[in-house]
């Protein structure tokens, strides 16, 4: 060690002391309360909000992101889980619970008189480094070897509520994903080509990957129209089939019965021609998209549309209209005089169908169908549905993870056990405080194997232990097989996850440690 320079230590004014104090306090109290949830056996979360509402879940993003938290520093740890959440999909729970190991360390370090800029420098570093020595531990995988997206896609449902049903939807999740992946430039990936419609009733093994597409609410029959077709031309309309309305503060004044008639003929006629030029175009199913601005159709409307026999489909969200016209190939329709044959969608049968307790409206043998696809999820229950819900997007996101960085690290702690050592190692060759901060980011990150054994109700000293000799003997890929309850090599047990996950929980996470350790002082704002 070279001798301790003067400048080195530093002391603060106690208030700007206690601010960061209680920061890095709020903070950690964030991490704690979602540290149970890390790993396969890790516990659910009962979320209850104030209107009665229970969701069970145990992704990381959705604990905190409806967790009631008011400290200013404590909402970082928020923005953090939802960071990860979109750069990443999974490790929303890892992100937070490294976060809050690398505040401990930080407040020890502070406690030795560390300046917080040597400490934010010297993590900055150590980070950038934690992501080259993951990289030089990866594997790299191929796209077209669907047995390793499964077994990463596997590896995010494992700790999942709806973990049974992995071996169904793990294999949907990939499926879907490759479906919609364009080979010719497979960066461009959209999640949100992929339809998930959610349908209480049934189980989970009920779900299905539909070749088609399907909606969420049920043909408009009230007016007696079809619920069946076949060889439908789909017209997908942005206009409102119903008469207009006067702008606001504007009235019509009607004084007598004969006016009344003739506004009611006018109306019918209006309609009737509204309807006469879709039914001149050949559709016979039509989509109609909410509106805000007057009823998108009308009873009247709706008479007139099931006498032509023509299906309808009410209460399309405005969102939903760029995937639906990727998938039928046909073209939103903002006025009535372009309806056009040319513009709509052909597919051998639109039919509503009963799911669970409800019913849907299928779309099957879609001619010329875009990249896009529909899963059909079905759960005994809301709570479940909407934890299935939530792992399948996770899951979704693993494989995107794949598709835009193609290399996948084993799992069960062992990267970052890894990377501890590896970061050890390097620190030696640091100077200075920098070696001792570098050490300390080194000592934080076996917080994910400690945490990982103790959720599983193993002992985390001897684990942790048991895992530095392993990885200090050359065996990169031990880790904890946490359904056996001990160390396994991962890759063997084919545990593995994306690299992008953990490289980027780990950036984020020194980040916002960075963030926290520059702030000394709250100042409020009327
Ligand atoms: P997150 O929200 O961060 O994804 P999870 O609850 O999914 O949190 O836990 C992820 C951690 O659990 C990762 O460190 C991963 O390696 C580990 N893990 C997942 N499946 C297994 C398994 N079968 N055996 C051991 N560890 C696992
Ligand atoms: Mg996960």
């Amino acid at each position: 060690m070279p001798p301790k320079q003067k400048n080195e230590l530093y002391k603060e004014s106690a208030r700007k002391k206690d601010v960061r104090t209680s920061n890095i306090e709020a903070a950690k109290a964030v991490a704690d309360a979602v540290r149970t949830s890390l790993g396969p056996r890790g516990m659910d979360k009962m979320v209850a909000a104030p209107n009665g509402e229970v969701i069970i879940t145990n992704d990381g993003a959705t604990i905190l992101q409806k967790m009631t938290v008011t400290q200013p520093a404590a909402k970082m740890l928020v923005e953090l889980s939802k960071s990860q959440d979109v750069v990443a999909g999974d490790g929303t729970t890892s992100v937070v619970v490294i976060c809050g190991a690398l505040l401990k360390k930080c407040q020890e370090l502070l406690e030795k008189g560390v300046h917080p800029t040597i400490i934010s420098d010297s993590f900055n570093k150590a980070s950038a480094k934690a992501c080259e020595i993951l990289e030089s531990i990866a594997i790299p995988v191929d796209m077209e070897d669907r047995e390793a997206l499964i077994r990463a896609a596997n590896t995010s449902l494992s700790s999942k509520v709806v973990s049974q049903y992995s071996s169904l939807l793990s294999p949907m999740a990939v499926d879907a994903v490759l479906r919609v992946m364009d080979p010719a430039r497979p960066n461009m990936l959209d999640l949100r080509d992929i339809k998930v419609v959610a349908k209480a009733g049934g189980t989970i093994d009920d779900s299905e990957m539909v070749d088609g597409m399907v909606f969420d609410q049920k043909a408009a029959k009230s007016a007696g129209g079809p619920t069946r077709m076949e060889d439908a031309k789909v017209g997908l309309i942005q206009f409102q089939i119903s008469p207009p309305k006067t702008d606001i503060e504007n009235n019509v004044v009607v004084s007598d019965y004969n006016q009344m008639d003739r506004i009611y003929k006018e109306e019918r006629n209006y309609i009737l021609s509204v309807v006469k030029k879709i039914k001149a175009s050949g559709c016979n199913v039509l989509l109609i998209q909410k509106s805000i601005l007057r009823d998108a159709v009308t009873d009247l409307a709706l008479h007139y549309l099931a006498k032509a026999k023509i299906m309808v489909v009410r209460d399309i969200e405005r969102d939903e209209i760029e995937l639906i016209s990727k998938t039928l190939g046909c073209l939103p329709i903002a006025h009535v005089d372009n309806m056009k044959p040319e513009k709509l969608g052909s597919a051998k049968l639109v039919e509503e169908v009963e799911v669970g307790k409800g019913r849907v409206v299928k779309i099957t043998g879609i001619e010329n169908k875009g990249r896009t696809a529909t899963v059909l999820l079905r759960g005994s229950n809301k709570m479940v549905l909407e934890e299935a819900d939530r792992s399948l997007h996770d899951a979704l996101c693993v494989i995107r993870c794949l598709v835009n960085k193609r290399f996948l690290i084993a799992g069960g702690s062992s990267p970052e056990v890894q990377v501890s050592m590896q970061l050890a190692h390097w620190s030696k060759t640091l100077q200075g405080m920098e070696s001792f901060c570098v050490r300390a980011f080194a000592e934080a990150l076996e917080v994910v194997p400690y945490t990982l054994s103790e959720n599983a109700g193993l002992n985390p000293i001897n684990i942790v232990t048991e895992l530095r000799k392993l990885h200090a003997a050359g065996e990169k890929y031990a880790g904890i097989n946490v359904k056996k309850g001990c160390i396994t090599n991962m890759l063997e047990g084919d545990v593995v996850q994306p690299l992008l996950v953990t490289t980027s929980a780990i950036t984020l996470a020194t980040e916002c440690v960075r963030m926290i350790l520059k702030i000394d002082d709250i100042v409020p704002t009327r």
